[in-house]
């Protein structure tokens, strides 16, 4: 009597979700011409993979469109942030 042998393959993955709280306004950015999400630039430089000092020098050099609402926190507009 010949053997009968099943082999079962077994694959699997896995997603992990990380889950930030984010602060983020939404306004009228007058260089897009049109409302967009303002962040902070320590969530923006998150998003785009980036070092917040990255952030810091497009804001310095202007390659993204920044806002100061309320004190010395700068908000970045994230529509520019993805663009550069
Ligand atoms: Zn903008």
């Amino acid at each position: 009597m010949a053997k009968i042998r099943t082999r079962f393959f077994i694959e699997t993955h896995e997603v992990r979700t990380i889950k930030r709280r984010r602060f983020f306004i939404r306004a009228f950015c007058e260089e897009c011409g049109r409302e967009v999400s303002l962040l902070p630039p320590a969530d923006a430089a998150f998003l785009v993979c980036q070092e917040p000092a990255e952030i810091y020098s497009w804001i310095d050099s202007k390659k993204i469109h920044s806002f100061y609402l309320n004190g010395a926190m700068p908000f970045v507009c994230l529509t520019s942030v993805c663009l550069v």
